[in-house]
């Protein structure tokens, strides 16, 4: 409000009002008090790394497009329609469930229902789980399919595109190793999502031999130790890495040594618990980090 109020002693004629009253409607739509940039500004790809608590939701839109990795959990699906509506998101590209753990694809059942939802990406693994069977009864009820995507698939996205680097095999008996990971490309700036993949998904992907580097890192299974092994961070070489988790949470995420081994990276770390929404805005050269 500090440009209107500055305009104010100027108000001699109804063009300076009128110039005023449009610098105040600017401030006002730029958020208020929300230290955050206006989303959807030309060319510029926007990745949220929404606060659910324990668990990890993000939202990633460019161009009037709009994708969702991951849903948090079962009592933040309210939470994530509201803030997706109040950024006037009606309809998702993509909406990916990483793996059918309630801290992953609790609110989905949520976005489902209320958004249109043209892809819905899944691993080939079925929970018997309330959150699995609420996420089933969503797509039951909106017709949707999920698709379950092949390692080395490419997605586009405006003018970004990802890729799918894993699940390679199954591990019924460990969902997290069933993860949906993916890069995310948009110019030169690159972003990597691997879900909850434990230390034998990340070696799977590391004998694919795929291109793991990437700028950006939301780090695996909320920061836990058997994530993000020595191997995995140094063919990923983040600048940022970003932890999802929860204040105090029951697990003790991010574990020390992680949190030791993300930094001796030299990656500047960014955590949820403590810093709330995070968001990255990317122009497909820069990166420019906010968070509230
Ligand atoms: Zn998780």
């Amino acid at each position: 409000m500090k440009k209107y109020r500055r305009k104010k002693k100027y108000i001699l004629s109804k063009s300076l009002l009128i110039l005023a009253l449009l610098f105040a409607l600017k401030t006002f739509l730029a958020g208020g008090t929300d230290p955050m940039p206006l989303r959807g500004v030309s060319g510029e790809l926007t990745v949220d790394f929404l606060d659910v608590g324990q668990g990890s939701c993000a939202l990633i839109t460019l161009d009037g497009h709009a994708m969702l990795y991951d849903c948090g959990p079962d009592d933040k699906g309210t939470y994530i329609q509201y803030y997706l509506q109040k950024q006037g998101i009606s309809r998702l590209d993509y909406v990916i469930g990483s793996h059918p753990d309630a801290d992953h694809i609790g609110g989905m059942d949520v976005v489902l229902t209320k958004f249109e939802c043209d892809t819905v990406l899944m691993p080939d693994l079925e929970r018997d789980t309330a959150a699995y069977r609420d996420v089933k009864e969503a797509l039951r009820y909106r017709g949707y399919r999920s698709i379950q995507p092949l390692a080395g698939t490419v997605y586009d996205f405006g003018d970004a595109q990802f890729v799918v680097l894993a699940p390679i095999q199954l591990y019924p008996e460990e969902p997290n190793n069933n993860s949906i990971v993916i890069r995310l490309k948009y110019g030169s700036n690159t972003f990597l999502f691997t879900g909850d993949a434990q230390t034998e998904e990340e070696r799977d992907i590391l004998e694919s031999g795929a291109y793991l580097r990437s700028q950006v890192y939301l780090a695996g299974h909320h920061g836990s130790r058997n994530a993000s092994s020595p191997e995995f961070l140094e063919a990923v070489h983040p600048e940022y890495a970003v932890i999802s988790c929860g204040a105090q949470n029951d697990y003790g995420h991010p574990h020390e040594e992680t949190l030791k081994r993300l930094q001796g990276t030299g990656a500047e770390v960014f955590r949820t618990d403590l810093q709330g929404n995070i968001r990255v805005v990317s122009d497909g050269e820069k990166l420019n980090w906010y968070s509230q």
